[in-house]
């Protein structure tokens, strides 16, 4: 053999190579936030995405209370329309709507943005604006955050607590016009309740697009042995998610990240695990200390992971991954692989 061994730092760039998937960002909120300024995308995130080499983003509608009921459509409307007029301004993004769309970015060496939405009080409870912002170019939807809206009703940020009602009938029609139209249906955030509604009603793989194992922090937000179970019967991807990886700031650590990876992957298997980030620091740190408090009160104190807490610490993981043993076709399973299977089998 003449090849010479390939160092860490070498494996680490390798597996680098090939691009990281994550399925939760809050974006277009902060770019609706930031809507009189311009390049926000371009310097603001563009660095961190290069840096962290991120390929493919779910970037996730979310209104927050202060606009609803009223302003949550509109809202919803323009943070879409900021969203188009920030990659307009930037060649590094496309915005995709399908397989095709997202590979053809890729060949472009463009990073592929993915519109989501995370509860669905845009809609209110009528269902032809689902149609609406599927051609507008949103192809995953949670139905709800933590609160209660037409459609269902949240987990709750604590061990018990969660309504027990599941999804209402509008809730259901989304679910089936979501299954029909071809827009994945994430069961992030939703109530026990609800989750298994959408198991009993629907057929296609379903995702978990950031979330966490209630082993670990045990909240009704997170998923339980049971419900990471019916997802990987169902051969669907759970995005991991880094700021509830516990409920003590001393245990968020990429380890305990790790830690959740390797539990789900136990249990059903290392395609059902992927990344879903929810990268929020950058958020939390631009509120006043009265919105911080107050995020803690309602739902919970976050942790952030010091080496994880943007897109610019891929490589972190990647390293403690290697170290940890994982080989390499199961760092891409995690990284890419699996989130691509659901973009080819679903989009
Ligand atoms: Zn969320």
């Amino acid at each position: 053999m003449t090849a010479k061994k390939e160092s860490a730092q070498e494996r680490i760039d390798r597996l680098h190579a090939g691009g990281v998937i994550d399925l939760h960002f809050d974006l277009p909120m902060d770019l609706y936030e930031k809507r009189e300024r311009k390049n926000v995308l371009k310097t603001e995130f563009l660095p961190e995405f290069e840096t962290g080499n991120i390929s493919v983003v779910g970037v996730a509608i979310y209104i927050e209370d202060r606009y609803l009921p009223e302003l949550g459509l509109r809202v919803a409307l323009d943070q879409i329309a900021r969203l188009h007029a920030e990659v307009q301004t930037c060649e590094r993004f496309a915005i995709c709507r399908s397989y095709r769309e997202i590979q053809k970015a890729r060949d472009e060496g463009k990073i592929a943005l993915l519109i989501t939405m995370e509860g669905v009080e845009p809609f209110g409870t009528d269902l032809n604006l689902l149609r609406v912002f599927y051609e507008l170019g949103v192809r995953a939807i949670g139905l709800t955050h933590a609160r209660r809206n037409a459609a269902g009703a949240g987990g709750v940020f604590a061990a018990t607590g969660s309504s027990h009602d599941g999804l209402t009938a509008f809730g259901r029609d989304l679910v089936r016009e979501c299954e029909r139209l071809g827009v994945i249906v994430d069961l992030a955030h939703i109530n026990p309740a609800g989750f298994d509604d959408i198991l009993s009603i629907t057929t296609k793989p379903r995702i978990v697009s950031h979330t966490n194992a209630r082993r670990y922090y045990d909240i009704e937000r997170n998923i339980s042995d049971e419900q990471i179970k019916m997802v990987g019967e169902r051969r669907g991807v759970i995005g991991v998610n880094s700021v509830l990886v516990s409920p003590r700031e001393d245990e968020s650590t990429i380890d305990r990240y790790i830690d959740h990876i390797e539990y789900i992957a136990n249990l059903i298997g290392i395609d059902g695990v992927g990344i879903g980030f929810d990268f929020f620091e950058f958020i939390y740190r631009q509120w006043p200390e009265s919105r911080q408090k107050e995020l803690a009160a309602k739902f919970t104190m976050p942790h952030f992971i010091p080496d994880l807490t943007n897109h610019s610490h891929a490589r972190n993981l990647i390293r403690r991954l290697i170290e940890r043993g994982f080989r390499d076709e199961q760092i891409e399973e995690i990284l890419f692989r699996n989130w691509r299977r659901i973009f080819q089998e679903l989009l």
